[in-house]
């Protein structure tokens, strides 16, 4: 299972942020497919138990059906950030259809949201599944687009939660984007991993930052 995002997709597609680089000590942590009552209240709990701020990307539609929790991420000092309304696959639409759905999200964000809820001067988003073709990053240029440089694979079910947690810690470094998933599918592993990880990195003194 990769949990390191080989080296050469940074550099087949330079405009999309793969890691932060040149920070020392700082990891930043993202939770993709929320919110969903549940895992994304346990992370918010375990986020603030060490102090912690993350990036939630988030689908559109379960800011719809849940605003009160999406509204309740922001108001813990973290970023809410795009993840299309459907959880749509780029390598199956076409560009407009994808903007659109895009927007659509965007829309439903700002709709919920209170005043007080910090917006992004450049909102944030990530592909679904990491897919997204030139023709999409181009139609999406007022997006700075994150991709991530350790996935935990956290949605495997297959996959033991001891070996979701020691490959996640052995791929992190300085500047990593860690990508985990607020959903039920990853909950076995999420709520494993992500104490033990915060455990880990806190000791060494790490911090944990949002990405806006
Ligand atoms: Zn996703």
């Amino acid at each position: 299972m990769l949990h390191r995002t080989p080296f050469f997709l940074p550099m087949l597609y330079p405009s999309l942020t793969w890691r932060v680089e040149g920070a020392r000590k700082e990891l930043y942590l993202t939770f993709d497919d929320g919110p969903v009552p549940g895992p994304t209240e346990f992370v918010l709990e375990t986020l603030a138990a060490y102090q912690a701020k993350a990036t939630f990307f988030c689908i559109g539609d379960n800011v719809r059906k849940h605003p009160d929790i999406f509204r309740r991420i922001a108001a813990q000092g973290h970023v809410t950030a795009n993840h299309t309304f459907n959880h749509m696959n780029g390598w199956k639409n076409n560009a407009t259809d994808y903007k659109q759905n895009v927007q659509r999200c965007q829309e439903e964000m700002t709709l919920q949201a209170k005043p007080a809820h910090s917006v992004a001067s450049r909102p944030l988003f990530r592909p679904p599944y990491g897919r997204i073709t030139r023709n999409q990053i181009l139609a999406l240029q007022d997006f700075n687009i994150i991709m991530w440089d350790v996935l935990s694979v956290d949605y495997a079910k297959s996959l033991a939660r001891e070996r979701c947690l020691r490959n996640t810690v052995k791929a992190t470094r300085a500047g990593s984007i860690i990508v985990f998933h607020d959903s039920l599918k990853a909950e076995k592993n999420m709520t494993y991993a992500l104490p033990r990880l915060l455990d880990h990195f806190s000791a060494l003194d790490f911090q944990f930052k949002t990405l806006a």
